[in-house]
């Protein structure tokens, strides 16, 4: 099982090759603990929904992302049991 730092350091080391490569990035509020965390930003009209970890907190919760911005939900399940 991954710890949390591994998580963050690989999350930031993807992002960062990401940006470098000139991919656009969005940023959005973790649910669980509002750190500001990152992701890819979709192209127009495309809709990404995705299950994340937020690599300061550890929480899961579903991110839905849109070229405009992110919407995150944490689903009933991830709240009750973690898993
Ligand atoms: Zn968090």
């Amino acid at each position: 099982m991954e710890s949390l730092s591994d998580l963050r350091k690989e999350a930031i080391d993807y992002l960062d090759q990401a940006k470098s490569r000139g991919v656009p990035l969005i940023a959005f509020k973790c649910p669980c603990c509002n750190e500001e965390l990152s992701t890819i930003q979709p192209p127009n009209d495309e809709v990404w929904d995705t299950l994340s970890t937020c690599w300061h907190c550890g929480g899961g919760f579903f991110k839905i992302s849109t070229h405009k911005e992110v919407r995150t939900q944490i689903p009933p399940q991830l709240s009750n049991a973690k898993q």
